[in-house]
């Protein structure tokens, strides 16, 4: 697999109000494959900004390295940084007294790009981002939509092979949270290029994000494939409805761990998160002693928000 970024150990202390040391980061290491969308995700004051910062030299850790594409971010600083361009907070990165155009010319500018290419693919990215009308107008008269889908092709035009977004959907409407999802996608499909975004939408993280990386108060606590969590969350729980239980009974499901008991119209819904078949089995045999009714079986269809919640929820334990 060829790997863009490495992080190694990385490790943030600020100073915090009344001279308290705040560990903002502490050991974080992961890797982000080429061509893939990856999402850093945690609560709030995790510590993702301060990766992201990190990853931008924008902020000196206290220990640990990184490196993009080989480049060492603090020895190699040039070489590493022009690998990558950032957008950290939404339609900021943009000058809003220049029209979308010149934004686009002048940062193809600063990165070097050659003006024959950019004759060309200029226009294209106006016309792919739907502000081929709006081209020649200031973008602080633009929508925020519209101001967003700008910093994002700003990113593009750098020619960089790695972008960083923080809440690239923040603030927009469905439609327009939509449009961006699929440009994301298609930059990476069609160009290969690696895209790491954090967000707090978990409905974002689900439909475009291949891999994770959950941080938790500076310490990472999950690292993993997307579909992998889900699977791996999905095939622990269980409800079944079934119909009227003797007080025993309920004593005895009540008795099984992980498991709640919630009265429904025609009788009972049992929950199930499973930490192992023993548990189901065990709630059967319950079920079975009085021949109870079973209505219907389900594995619980988990999104990755609740997957997001258990996560979160374990590590606090
Ligand atoms: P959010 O989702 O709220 O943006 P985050 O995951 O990006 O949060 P960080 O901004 O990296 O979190 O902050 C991690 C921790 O470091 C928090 O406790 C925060 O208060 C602290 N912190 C961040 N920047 C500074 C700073 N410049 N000085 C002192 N403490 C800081």
């Amino acid at each position: 697999m060829d790997i863009v970024l490495k992080v190694n150990n990385l490790t943030k202390t600020y100073s915090g109000s009344e001279g308290k040391l705040v560990r903002a980061l502490e050991e974080i290491s992961f890797e982000v494959p080429r061509g893939i969308i990856f999402g850093l995700l945690g609560p709030n004051g995790a510590g993702k900004t301060t990766t992201i910062k990190s990853i931008c030299g924008l902020v000196q850790p206290d220990a640990g390295s990184i490196s993009v594409n080989g480049w060492d971010v603090q020895c190699q600083r040039a070489k590493a940084l022009a690998q990558l361009t950032a957008v950290l907070e939404g339609n900021r990165n943009i000058y809003w007294r220049l029209t979308p155009r010149e934004n686009l010319e002048f940062f193809a500018a600063i990165r070097g790009r050659k003006p024959r290419r950019l004759n060309r693919e200029i226009p294209e990215l106006l016309e792919v981002f739907g502000l081929t009308e709006k081209a020649n107008q200031p973008v602080r008269k633009l929508s925020r939509g519209m101001q967003q889908k700008l910093a994002l092709a700003v990113t593009l035009v750098t020619g960089a092979p790695i972008l960083l977004l923080d809440e690239p959907t923040l603030g927009l409407d469905v439609k327009a949270s939509y449009e961006i999802r699929s440009l994301l996608r298609r930059i990476v499909q069609e160009e290969q290029r690696t895209v790491i975004i954090t967000t707090h939408d978990m409905n974002v993280v689900q439909d475009i994000c291949q891999h994770v990386v959950i941080i938790n108060e500076g310490r990472i606590v999950a690292n993993d494939n997307i579909q992998h969590l889900l699977d791996l969350f999905q095939v622990r729980s269980y409800d079944l409805v079934v119909g009227q239980l003797t007080p025993g009974q309920r004593t005895g499901l009540e008795q099984i761990p992980h498991l709640r008991l919630e009265p429904v119209n025609s009788g009972w819904q049992i929950s199930l998160d499973m930490e192992n078949p023993t548990l189901l089995w065990q709630a059967l045999d319950v079920l079975g002693s009085e021949q109870t009714p079973i209505e219907s079986v389900s594995r619980k269809e988990l999104n990755f928000e609740k997957v997001f919640m258990e996560i979160l929820g374990g590590a606090k334990a």
